[in-house]
């Protein structure tokens, strides 16, 4: 049997004592972030066993104890529940672009953004692409990430959305986190049907979904609803086509413009909506009574210099809010999660528990994970961070740039 505890936890946060698991966190309930001073957790095959203060001394006495005496604080791993870790090559040229002035939806109509990530990953091998995204895995869990999702979308071929889906495949089955598949074929239209819109739709829902569904490549459905991608007739279609092989969406929304994509999304019953720059009051009713949640990916803003999405107005309507990096290769190199946090607090003014909360419980939540990642619960999943040496949670999005982690322990074994 294996076995861990830890001893002298300054804190222990983000802890959930009820009989039943709470599913997410909304409205004004985000700014709790429970947590146990100077206490003891013991972990067994995997999972979270017990937990406590010390002043109880009640802990199961085992061999293998880490005594973080009093100085180190405990938290779930991170959950970044949207990325675009497998890709080829990097953009840095366009970085250069848009410093001298050219906006993202220029350098996307000469040719470059999605579409150049897609003629670099068509001409790269899958084992290539495998070792790329397996060293940027190992990377974010340096910083804390103990679940992720990630999305195909930069082959928009037959060939290459399949050797995409197939290269997260094999990073489930190696690595040692949860990892979720979302299908984005509709992404962007590649060149060869820049003219034939109608042929590339019926390529995505003939030949790649019974494809993807055959082999049982996807956890999701995922779609780019934007003016000048696809529109909202489109992405109901690719939706509806979806759900035939059992795909729940989980879409890129209302980035650019007030694209009606949260609307579509929700009303297609989507796990989550992403991105969110554009949201009004109409995006909020419709998020109002709906188990979607609404997913901001301020990294993308943050790297691209557009406005920021306003979580104070989600959150003040009663709303959860969960956050992700959308790592990928254009808008946001970079899936570090504690840089994140420091965005939220200072450009979207999100208290640090609320953005705590918001990669941790509600990304769960977002991957459809609460029974196994995103709080400190018993029979959960044991993924967790265990911090340096710091004054308080608060101290994590504050020391901004730097990373607070200690150890990840991943299924009850430091990583
Ligand atoms: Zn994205």
């Amino acid at each position: 049997m294996q076995h861990l505890l830890l001893i002298n936890i300054k804190e222990l946060a983000g802890v959930e004592t009820g009989e039943s698991r709470i599913k997410r966190l909304a409205g004004s309930d985000m700014k709790n972030l429970p947590s146990i001073r100077n206490a003891w957790l013991y972990m067994e095959n995997g999972r979270i066993h017990s937990f406590g203060s010390m002043d109880e001394e009640h802990y199961i006495q085992c061999n293998d104890i880490i005594d973080l005496k009093g100085k180190k604080t405990v938290l779930p791993a991170f959950v970044d529940s949207h990325t675009h870790l497998v890709f080829a090559g990097s953009r840095e040229g366009e970085f250069v672009d848009r410093i001298n002035g050219l906006s993202y939806e220029e350098i996307a109509r000469r040719g470059g953004g999605i579409l150049n990530s897609a003629a670099k990953l068509n001409t790269t091998s899958e084992d290539e692409l495998y070792h790329a995204a397996h060293e940027r895995l190992h990377r974010v869990m340096a910083q804390g990430t103990g679940a992720i999702e990630i999305k195909s979308g930069y082959g928009l071929s037959v060939e290459g959305e399949l050797k995409m889906l197939r290269v997260i495949r094999r990073l489930k089955e190696n690595a040692p986190i949860p990892i979720k598949a979302s299908f984005l074929g509709a992404h962007a239209y590649p060149v060869d049907y820049k003219q034939n819109k109608e042929g590339y739709l019926n390529l995505i829902i003939n030949n790649m979904l019974p494809q993807i569904a055959d082999e049982g490549l996807a956890d999701y459905i995922d779609v780019f609803c934007e003016e000048g991608f696809f529109s909202v007739d489109d992405t109901s279609r690719l939706l509806d086509a979806g759900a035939k092989y059992g795909l729940k969406p989980k879409i890129h929304a209302n980035q650019l413009h007030y694209s009606g994509g949260v609307q579509v999304g929700v009303k297609h019953n989507a796990v989550s909506v992403d991105h969110l720059e554009c949201v009004g009051d109409a995006e909020i009713a419709s998020l109002q009574g709906s188990n979607t949640m609404p997913t901001l990916l301020p990294g993308a803003a943050f790297f691209l210099g557009i406005q920021y999405q306003p979580a104070r107005k989600i959150i003040d309507a009663g709303l959860p809010v969960c956050l992700a990096t959308d790592y990928n290769p254009g808008s946001c190199p970079s899936g570090n999660m504690p840089l994140l946090l420091t965005i939220a607090c200072t450009q979207l003014k999100m208290t640090p528990e609320e953005a705590i909360n918001a990669v941790t419980i509600n990304g769960a939540a977002a991957l459809e994970l609460e029974q196994e990642a995103g709080t400190i619960a018993v029979g959960k999943r044991a993924n967790l961070i265990v911090t340096k040496e710091i004054p308080s949670i608060q101290y994590i999005p504050y020391d901004y740039g730097n990373n607070p982690v200690d150890k990840l322990i991943i299924n009850g074994v430091v990583a």
